[in-house]
């Protein structure tokens, strides 16, 4: 699949220990304070996030993952699919929020071919063509190709000339198969996931990667799961952060049928933002704490972890409200700003690839 980087047993074993509950109290500090000391080495002390907008576009999903209180069937009392209209009016409050990145999220709709996406995009970037798209997600997009008779290359080359800048590393969950049978087995596997992440970057579509972790995973799967990203990224460079995302347990199918755990602990949390740092170093120099899956106030103590961006203000997010989002759904830059300042950190806005900083007033 990709060349293997040198990762000793020994390494590994420390790695997964790291991760292990046995670290509790005090233990604990050496490794948040080393993952602290290589964020404030290879990033230095800004805080970075994005003023951006969320638009989960339609909730009907044939994918329904186990984890997953968002996606509905077709024939469900609740199912939508937002019309144009819906969409511009959702972009145009964000634009007037000075949104620079609208996140085109939503469930897999069975009839959404490649012609579905380049008419979202179209649509946008007709009407804001400064505002960059961050959207998709991998098993979407080869769903879509699969529809239109198309290659995942020829979906993602259309995709970007109508405007997709850079690509969600979502539906990654947890890179193993074994765990991927149990929560989402309908999604594309690990190898199809890889697959397409590397096609996306070879066309130029940069993009996040994610973990969903807490549920049915062991240890070793997520040290699996973050080393399987380092060589990505060791090879392509084309991620732009890693987003470790906890997994909501009270809502989630899997959950609700006995099938998972109870999600992680505030210092299982802690300890997988500072094995992230550890193991991608500045191979993937950006690590993003989900303030909307812990709240404002962990978001803020996780940035001692090694982490060093906070994310989209989102202007909702439907996933996440679904799977009962602890502090809503709708972040301020103000809200960001004060966190980070009061760590002694500085805050600092940013465009969707990292490439672009705005100081906060
Ligand atoms: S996580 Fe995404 S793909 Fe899975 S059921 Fe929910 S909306 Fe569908």
């Amino acid at each position: 699949m990709f060349d293997k980087l040198p990762v000793s047993s020994k390494t590994e074993k420390i790695l997964t220990k790291s991760l292990d509950m046995n670290i509790k109290g005090p233990d604990l500090y050496p490794l948040l304070a080393t993952a602290d000391f290589l964020r404030h080495q290879i990033v230095g002390d800004n805080v970075t996030f994005i003023n951006n907008c969320n638009i989960n576009f339609t909730n009907i999903c044939t994918v329904r993952c186990g984890f997953c209180a968002f996606g509905k069937d077709a024939d469900d009392p609740d199912a939508y699919i937002l019309n144009d209209e819906q969409i511009l009016e959702k972009a145009e409050g964000a634009v007037l929020n000075g949104a620079r990145e609208f996140t085109l999220m939503g469930g897999v709709h069975p009839d959404a071919d490649i012609d579905y996406y380049l008419h979202l995009l179209t649509l946008l970037k007709d009407n804001y063509p400064h505002v960059t798209i961050h959207g998709f997600s991998p098993t979407m997009v080869r769903d879509a190709c699969l529809a239109s008779g198309i290659d995942i290359a020829e979906g993602f080359e259309l995709l970007k000339d109508a405007g997709l800048d850079t690509l969600p590393g979502t539906a990654a969950e947890i890179l193993t198969d074994r765990s991927r049978e149990i929560i989402c087995p309908e999604k594309v596997s690990v190898a199809e996931w890889v697959d397409t992440v590397k096609t996306a970057q070879e066309v130029g579509i940069e993009g996040s990667a994610t973990i969903m972790y807490g549920h049915v995973e062991t240890l070793e799967e997520r040290v699996e799961h973050i080393d399987i990203i380092r060589q990505i990224q060791h090879e392509t460079h084309g991620f732009t952060e890693f987003i470790p995302m906890t997994f909501m347990h009270e809502y989630s199918p899997i959950f609700l049928e006995g099938q998972s755990n109870l999600g992680a602990t505030g210092t299982q949390d802690l300890k997988l933002y500072a094995v992230s740092r550890l193991m991608l170093r500045d191979v993937l120099p950006n690590i993003q704490v989900s303030w909307v899956k812990m709240g404002f106030r962990f978001a803020q103590v996780s940035l001692i972890a090694g982490t060093n961006d906070l994310g989209g203000t989102l202007g909702g997010d439907e996933l996440s409200e679904a799977s009962g989002a602890p502090d809503g759904v709708d972040a301020s830059i103000n809200t960001f700003a004060r966190m980070v300042r009061d760590l002694g950190r500085h805050p600092i806005e940013r465009n969707s690839n990292y490439t672009e900083f705005y100081e906060i007033e």
